[in-house]
């Protein structure tokens, strides 16, 4: 089986403030980390980690950042499909964190940059039974290519719709697994309303107060794992990679075991300064998915 992932590709500085800036204001910060991130690259990385045949599908810019985002995959298992943009600049995220807070700056020139035909170019090999891992940088027409595409070669889908923006209603009938936090369930009309679009399972992220899956069976909740928090960063892509992940290498859906192995790298993740490098590692992943 293999994982196609399309979404964004960015770098993440990170700087520790001691409080948020007021409009007009100058502070100082200190860089806690310099690190590959964007949701596509976070999901696609730790899903590799895994050992799943991974390939991450994802447009940045002919500038630096975007030669830095490659030199830097080049050390992970996954397989890059970087596409360059002529005249756009990579995407990048400028990330603020007080001790227990933080708040993000995502550029996604790039990332809307992605044409519907170079998603259908992406996925051209896959085969039934293949996995789609989408998320909300790309713009709706680029999703909802991928999305038919995956319907057409009898793929499975999970979309993480972060960050949200208007006119996901009519692709949630395309989604086999959405994974949501709490704001993003509200504002999405609930749980039951994304079920009645067409979406068989839905696993909510509640932060510290763990995970759910809600399928046609009924919910299972799943603790999240105690850790000391350092950085929140990347602990929803962390998350939805690992759960997806031990389901498809043990071939069966979603289930208890997922979401425990998901709430363990998850925690590895929040207690380590960085995004992709706070993930597992591949030894790491590996002690996980054998719990
Ligand atoms: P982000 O946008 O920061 O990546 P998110 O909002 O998509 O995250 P969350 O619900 O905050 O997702 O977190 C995803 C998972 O990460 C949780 O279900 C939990 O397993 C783990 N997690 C998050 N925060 C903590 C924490 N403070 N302690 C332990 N685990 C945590």
């Amino acid at each position: 089986m293999r994982v196609f992932v399309i979404g964004n590709a960015a770098l993440d500085e990170t700087l520790s403030i001691t409080d948020f800036p007021q409009p007009g204001a100058s502070i100082f910060g200190r860089l806690m980390s310099r690190d590959l991130g964007g949701k596509g690259l976070n999901q696609a990385v730790a899903l590799a980690r895994t050992g799943l045949d991974c390939t991450l599908t994802a447009a940045v810019g002919a500038d630096g950042r975007g030669r830095e985002i490659a030199a830097r995959l080049a050390s992970e298992p996954v397989a890059a499909d970087l596409v360059s943009i002529a005249d756009v600049g990579t995407d990048f995220s400028t990330i603020l964190m007080t001790g227990d807070e933080n708040a993000i700056i995502t550029t996604r020139e790039a990332a809307t940059s992605l044409t519907p035909d170079q998603v259908r170019r992406a996925l051209a090999p896959a085969q039934p039974g293949d996995l789609l891992v989408l998320q909300g940088n790309l713009t709706l027409a680029a999703n909802q290519a991928a999305l038919e595409m995956a319907q057409t070669r009898g793929m499975q889908s999970a979309l993480n719709p972060s960050p949200l923006q208007d006119g996901f209603a009519p692709l949630w009938g395309l989604v086999h697994t959405a994974f949501v936090n709490e704001g993003e369930a509200e504002a999405l009309g609930g749980i039951a309303a994304l079920r009645e679009a067409g979406v068989e399972r839905v696993v909510l992220t509640l932060g510290d107060a763990g995970a759910a899956l809600i399928d046609a069976t009924g919910r299972i909740d799943a603790p999240a794992h105690p850790c000391d928090v350092v950085d929140t960063t990347g602990a929803g892509d962390c998350f939805m990679a690992v759960a997806l992940a031990s389901a498809a290498l043990r071939r069966t859906a979603l289930d208890a075991r997922a979401l425990d192995h998901a709430s363990r790298a998850a925690a590895h993740t929040v207690g380590r300064p960085g995004t992709v490098t706070a993930f597992p590692d591949r030894a790491e992943m590996a002690a996980i998915l054998a719990m």
